[in-house]
């Protein structure tokens, strides 16, 4: 087949869309947005709601396959969209990273050590971990989270109910705060084959919640610990029986890796890839949902960095261009509103 359909119209699906026409491919892009950014580069697009079974079904015939850049699909729509075509990666891998408490004990039984955590669903059991756990930490809701958003951070002496009430009732996960000395993701791109490959880890820095830089090779702290992290992240994705791309974000804790979440799509940390690496996670993603063999993931430099631009960060993006050496990347998203993910500059160091 030579259609490729994918859910999301955000940055990364115009970032899949970019390396799927390379090869020859046609996209068809699904989003509710008037004016998705993925839209733009992609040969079709449908406005329609994830939860529309009609409209999804009409997409999903005609495509090969459909793929995800966006993971809050309901449960309901994933099934139904399986009836009606290939879905890759597997909606079961969408199932569990939809839900933090889900992915967390997938992981933890595949050996992966999450920080302290417990679900909570009233503001009692967040008073039960709150002592049990104890502060500093974060309340995070179950579901819908990114960037940061619906997240609340504890500390001794903070109001338990006032906090719950913020949250809304909606049901969260309660984590103990990991004393982190640096914080990394791993990129695994896996094929149909069962044959996988994994990406330099980069080292991310986080400014309120949302990814600011991605560093590669990473720092000493992180190097330390990247191995142990790859064995579980080969380990989750052959239990998943995962294709595409799958991400994990760890922290570097006092005893090793803790695992923090996943992501079954490609990610902003992996960004550098387009220049940094001989092939891009957005084109081995492709490459890996419509059978190809994987490219190879190794360094194309001896050093990239990889800096978001979020928001009014954009208004002195082309001050970037005087490194000979930097690529910028614009979303063309329109209004740059605080916070949002505009588009990111790519160094090639040395
Ligand atoms: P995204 O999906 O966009 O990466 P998210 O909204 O799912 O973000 P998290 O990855 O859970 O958010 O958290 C965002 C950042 O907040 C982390 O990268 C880290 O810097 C900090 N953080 C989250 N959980 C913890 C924790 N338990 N201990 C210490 N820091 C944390
Ligand atoms: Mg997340
Ligand atoms: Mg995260």
């Amino acid at each position: 087949g030579s259609t490729i359909g994918i859910l999301g119209g955000g940055q990364l699906g115009r970032m899949l869309a970019m390396a799927a026409a390379q090869m020859g491919y046609l996209v068809h892009i699904y989003a509710p947005d008037e004016h998705p950014c993925a839209g733009q580069v992609a040969a079709l697009t449908t406005r329609g709601a994830y939860d529309d079974l009609e409209s999804l079904g009409r997409f999903a015939d005609s495509v090969d396959v459909v793929t995800f850049e966006f993971e809050n699909i309901d449960a309901g729509a994933l099934a139904y969209l399986a009836e009606h075509v290939r879905l890759s990666p597997p909606p079961r891998a969408l199932e569990i990273a939809q839900d933090r408490v889900s992915e967390k004990m997938f992981v933890q039984d595949l050996g992966g050590r999450p920080a302290p955590f417990m679900p909570v669903e009233s503001l009692l059991d967040l008073e039960a971990a709150s002592h049990k756990i104890g502060t500093p930490a974060i309340l995070k809701t179950n579901r819908f989270g990114y960037d940061g958003k619906g997240q609340i951070r504890l500390h001794e002496g903070s109001d338990l109910s006032d906090t719950w009430r913020q949250m809304g009732g909606v049901p969260c996960v309660y984590e103990g705060f990991v004393d982190f000395t640096a914080e990394f993701s791993l990129l695994i791109a896996r094929g149909g084959d069962g044959r996988s490959v994994l990406y330099a880890e980069p080292e991310n820095v986080h400014e309120h919640g949302i990814l600011a830089r991605s560093t590669v090779p990473a720092g000493h702290d992180v190097r330390a610990q990247a191995r142990e992290a790859e064995a579980l992240a080969r380990k989750v994705a052959d239990a998943l029986d995962y294709v595409g791309l799958l991400t994990l974000e760890f922290f570097c804790g006092a005893d090793g890796p803790v695992f923090n979440e996943m992501a079954p799509r490609v990610h902003n940390s992996g960004h550098w890839t387009i220049e940094g690496a001989r092939t891009s996670q957005f084109e081995n993603h492709i490459r890996a949902i419509c059978g190809l063999p994987l490219g190879d993931p190794g360094l194309a430099a001896a050093a990239v960095q990889m800096d978001n631009l979020i928001g009014s960060d954009v208004e002195r993006a082309v001050d970037a261009l005087s490194d000979p050496r930097a690529h910028l990347h614009l979303y063309a998203k329109g209004e740059a509103r605080a916070g949002r993910k505009m588009g990111h500059v790519t160094h090639i160091r040395r």
